[in-house]
């Protein structure tokens, strides 16, 4: 389906990223990786993706900077020819009450869950527009609609990203150009492995108690949702079935929001 297609997936070296450059890839796209690892690790999912008979490149733009997420959209544009389908995924957490949260992680945070996104739209856009088909998805949170205690910063990027993906999907509601947000609830990921063993040394808590209590805390299912089912969706927005899925921001949540 997306043969001919190329597709940047930002932090996509782990987790939700790496499953959705999977989906990508296995639809045809070609597909830049980019994100942090050993690599040889990196190597073996680029050699993975490469299987599909499809083009891989790995890029290591820190998404904290903003000229080096300008120059990761050149080397895949040189590359491919074309950036068809942006995703901006790469993420991180830090948790603190916000009277004691870290001022730099709360610009770090800012840096690379909000502006890396907007750094990224800002330089692939233009080539979308010409060509007249894009597909901008931003990869936000439950978190993006909803808020939890000592999240402050990550609730109010993801807040960001929401609001983001509405203006851009406006400016372009006349084009062939989509954007869209998906809003995953738990996924088990590093990211989240990092808040289980956090709340068991926390809670004196096993790690399957502390990945149970997690679940049972936020996510009605009860199960966490996977980077396959979210790797999905991406899949989905980019087919003609989604051209008028627009400024929508999806929650993928085991029920989360619905509470
Ligand atoms: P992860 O830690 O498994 O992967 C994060 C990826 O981002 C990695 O490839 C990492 O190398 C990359 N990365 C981190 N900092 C970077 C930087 N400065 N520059 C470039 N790459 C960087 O995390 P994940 O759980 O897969 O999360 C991916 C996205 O999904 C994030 O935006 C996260 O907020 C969001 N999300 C995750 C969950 C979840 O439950 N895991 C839920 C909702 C939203």
């Amino acid at each position: 389906m997306l043969k001919n297609k190329s597709a940047i997936v930002t932090g996509s070296t782990s987790g939700i990223g790496l499953g959705i450059a999977r989906a990508l890839a296995s639809q045809g796209a070609n597909v830049m990786l980019n994100g942090f690892g050993d690599a040889a690790e990196i190597e073996t999912i680029a050699a993975e993706l490469r299987a599909l008979g499809v083009q891989v490149r790995h890029s290591a733009a820190d998404m904290a900077q903003p000229e080096q997420i300008a120059a990761m959209v050149a080397e895949a544009t040189a590359a491919f020819g074309a950036v068809d389908i942006l995703v901006n995924n790469a993420g991180i957490q830090h948790t603190a009450p916000v009277h004691e949260f870290p001022l730099e992680q709360w610009d770090r945070i800012m840096a690379i869950n909000l502006s890396s996104n907007f750094h990224a739209i800002r330089a692939a856009l233009p080539q979308m527009q010409q060509r007249g088909w894009g597909r901008i998805i931003n990869v936000a949170s439950v978190h993006g609609l909803v808020a939890s205690v000592n999240k402050s910063a990550y609730v109010a990027a993801k807040h960001g990203v929401v609001g983001l993906t509405k203006a851009v999907a406006l400016e372009n509601a006349r084009t062939g150009v989509t954007c869209n947000a998906i809003c995953p609830g738990w996924v088990l990921t590093p990211l989240v492995q990092k808040q289980i063993d956090d709340l068991a040394a926390r809670a004196a808590l096993s790690a399957d108690e502390a990945r149970a209590k997690l679940l049972g805390e936020k996510q009605p299912s009860q199960e966490f949702a996977t980077p396959e089912q979210i790797g999905a969706l991406a899949v989905f927005l980019c087919s003609a079935a989604a051209d008028q899925i627009r400024g929508a921001a999806l929650n993928m949540d085991g029920g989360w929001a619905a509470q």
